[in-house]
């Protein structure tokens, strides 16, 4: 056996001479030639017909938190792990679950009609017919309530477009909004809503998002059909997720409840989602002025903003149990670093079967752990610790992830390297997103991975997809930055307790944009649908675990930290401009508004046959004093440069106590005092907004202070966030120091 593998590695370096060159940050030359043995070892072992198989099997009855099928799902994945040879176990927690006990959604008046709400079995798809397992369509943490009122169209039901109701002169008070899809994450939506009056709020799909506008409908194609409707959770995360009893704690037994009525994260009012079918009744009931044109969606009527004649009858009522979660978590422990930990994470469980999401991203995590342990037996050791975890209850409120995460507090903040998470996956490109500490990283692994499709690396695929796209300025730096820029990460996943809650630099990976979607949260989001329109070969899902599995095995085994700190620093800087440009604009446009109102410019907008409400001028805002961040991020930018240098000059080699250091580079961006109002968020950088859910806010403390006109509150988190960059910039220079060239600074 060993004899056989000395040669196998023989081979591997005869045939790649390439590889004996290979330079990995954070490696000396020699083990990172080893690295990259080993790591082109683990991409030619993940199979593209066991990732199918995985999903089959994972995807062949509905699986949402608490059914039957999603505790078989969690065992089956146990023992596979185990017939593997990982030492893997089932974590449980029991949070509250809400499902449906009566749903009615009726219209009342001179052309009455009642809602089906209810997706249709189709004969081709098999597991379509699967009824009695299925969750209904519904809004998972919608309150329970019966409420009757006239409907008024919102759009997306963003702040923004209340702006515009105003101006129109329509209050949503006692009305039943309507509101698509789209655009804001869908938990926003009746939030505002019961912010601004309304009594309840039905959410509908239209086909311009992701129906017969995007392409043929189900089953002749991919995209919605008529009676396909999205289901989703529309608890107030932003405020927190997971266990809405047990906020910041781990929900085990024994954990102290808070009581179901002083919950805050459950909605104001009722919620109901439905299909564009059910939904076209109570727009065609709609009279009053026809919608801005940017408010119209796909369907062959005149959109109008109500408020409608006729009544709308919404009553909903739950079941509020407590449901088990089922996390599975397998442990490879490190042979040099055991208390330094590499996380990576999918959630299993699904609305209904799943297929896209999430099987798409676990099918491929769990042939990346065989994969693993496959390189185990043949002799690899990653020197730190490697987790895989498949998560339960990530749809309903990303319930495993943060119980887990809150249960093992102290144990992270103290070991986790990082967090490398996927969730559903498809054809196309590579995008990744995250901490910019480790954006250098991204691109360094990316370069290393083929795309299935064009032979090329997927970076360099990305690159040029993504020159083909852009414009001026952002087209130029593709073409010059070193490396391609990630977005920040909002919220909408797992990632969200490990960066946002406890400063584990995280990062969020998958393919794209070659195939449609259009069943997300649907019945027809099965393995039928997925083996026909999506990544119907998993060559994307085997190009995912060699990512996410590279990912791993390069963190796992640097001899330094793999973390890279100037374009962290760019980054910061790139967001101070933004916010000095926000603020600024937002004085501006203030100030212009209230000049218009004196010189009568909304007199002479008035047509009598519309209303127009003008608005009031309003205080000129403050100039905000930036100089505090201005510093920080100078410091920052220097601090950055010095470390990364004397990282390149010990061409890898570093001390142990480096990587402690390191260890705690994303921590330090942490507030422990948390965002105003949501304390839970602690991280200074990155925030899901508060108005918009999944979109991101970075500097968020500033950035919504100065969104929401709240002058006092932007001075004061200017000064906080400014404090943790000095943190991060005294770490980096303690960190240089511990190196040849970082010393003698
Ligand atoms: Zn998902």
């Amino acid at each position: 056996m060993r004899l056989a593998l000395a040669l196998a590695l023989l081979l591997a370096a005869a045939n790649h001479p390439a590889d004996t060159t290979h330079s990995f940050r954070g490696y000396a030359a020699q083990n990172a030639a080893t690295e990259a043995q080993w790591e082109k070892k683990f991409r030619d072992l993940p199979d593209r017909d066991r990732i199918r198989e995985n999903m089959k099997r994972l995807s062949a009855r509905p699986h949402h938190v608490g059914s039957a099928y999603d505790k078989d799902n969690a065992e089956w994945m146990l023992a596979q792990l185990k017939s593997y040879g990982l030492d893997a176990q089932i974590e449980t927690f029991t949070t509250l679950f809400p499902t449906p006990k009566s749903r009615l959604l009726e219209l009342q008046g001179p052309a009455p009609f009642k809602a089906k709400l209810q997706e249709p079995a189709v004969a081709v798809d098999p597991t379509s017919s699967q009824a009695s397992e299925q969750l209904p369509t519904y809004n998972a943490f919608s309150r329970d309530g019966d409420v009757t009122g006239p409907v008024v169209y919102v759009n997306y039901g963003r702040p923004e477009d209340y702006e515009v109701l105003d101006k129109m002169g329509i209050s949503v008070k006692g009305a039943i909004v309507i509101a698509r899809y789209g655009a804001s994450w869908r938990g926003i939506k009746p939030k505002v809503a019961a912010e601004h009056g309304a009594v309840g709020c039905i959410i509908y799909s239209d086909p311009e998002e992701d129906g017969y506008t995007q392409g043929d409908v189900f089953p002749a194609g991919p995209m919605r059909p008529p009676d396909g409707a999205q289901r989703g959770s529309v608890m107030d995360m932003p405020v927190y997720p997971g266990d809405p009893q047990t906020p910041g704690i781990g929900a085990v037994e024994g954990a102290k409840l808070i009581p179901l009525d002083q919950v805050q994260t459950i909605t104001k009012i009722p919620v109901l989602p439905i299909s564009y079918a059910d939904a076209t009744p109570f727009l065609k009931a709609l009279e009053g002025e026809t919608v801005p044109e940017d408010w119209r969606g796909a369907l062959p009527l005149t959109y109008h903003i109500g408020p409608s004649k006729a009544q709308a009858h919404l009553a909903v009522s739950f079941n509020w149990d407590r449901k088990p979660l089922y996390d599975v978590v397998a442990r490879i422990p490190g042979a040099k670093y055991p208390d330094q930990w590499i996380i990576r994470g999918n959630h299993h469980d699904a609305w209904v079967n799943g297929a896209e999401d999430p099987l798409s991203g676990t099918s491929p995590e769990l042939e990346e752990a065989r994969a693993l342990a496959e390189l185990l037996k043949q002799g690899w050791k990653p020197q730190r610790t490697i987790i895989y975890c498949f998560w339960d209850g990530e749809e309903p409120a990303l319930l495993g992830s943060t119980e887990w995460a809150e249960t093992h507090a102290d144990e992270l903040k103290q070991h986790a390297v990082a967090y490398i998470k996927s969730d559903g996956n498809g054809r196309g490109y590579f995008r990744a997103g995250g901490s910019h500490s480790l954006e250098s990283f991204v691109n360094e692994v990316a370069k290393d991975i083929d795309d299935p499709e064009t032979g090329m690396n997927v970076w360099k695929r990305v690159r040029l997809v993504d020159i083909s796209n852009a414009k001026g300025k952002d087209r130029d730096e593709l073409r010059s930055r070193a490396d391609l820029r990630i977005p920040a990460l909002g919220s909408g996943s797992d990632y969200t307790v490990f960066l946002d809650h406890l400063g584990v630099a995280s990062v969020n990976l998958g393919y794209g944009g070659e195939d449609e979607g259009g069943q997300y949260h649907s019945i027809y989001d099965d393995f039928y649908w997925y083996t026909k329109f999506q990544d119907t070969d998993f060559s994307y899902g085997r190009a995912l675990a060699q990512t996410a599995g590279t990912m791993m095995m390069r963190m796992a085994d640097a001899d330094v930290l793999p973390f890279q700190f100037g374009n962290l620093a760019d980054t910061v800087h790139l967001y101070l401009t933004q916010l000095k440009t926000l603020a600024t604009d937002k004085r501006d446009e203030i100030k212009e508004r209230n000049r218009e109102i004196t010189e009568g410019v909304y007199d002479a907008l008035k047509d009598p046959k519309k209303t127009l409400v003008p608005p009031k001028t309003e205080d000129v805002p403050p100039y905000l004093n930036f100089a505090p961040l201005e510093q920080a991020s100078d410091d920052l930018t220097e601090a950055a440069q010095a470390y990364d240098k004397a990282l390149d000059a010990a061409a890898g080699n570093g001390p142990a106590e480096l990587n402690t250091d390191l260890l705690r580079t994303e921590r330090v961006l942490t507030d422990e005092k948390g965002l105003p109002n949501r304390p839970w968020f602690q991280h200074v950088l990155y925030a899901p907004g508060f108005y918009t859910g999944y979109g991101v806010k970075t500097i968020p403390g500033v950035r919504e202070a100065i969104e929401q006109k709240r002058w006092t509150e932007a001075d004061e988190q200017i000064k906080r966030t400014a404090t943790a960059l000095e943190h991060e910039v005294d770490l980096l220079k303690q960190a240089a120091k511990l190196l040849p060239a970082g010393s003698s600074q």
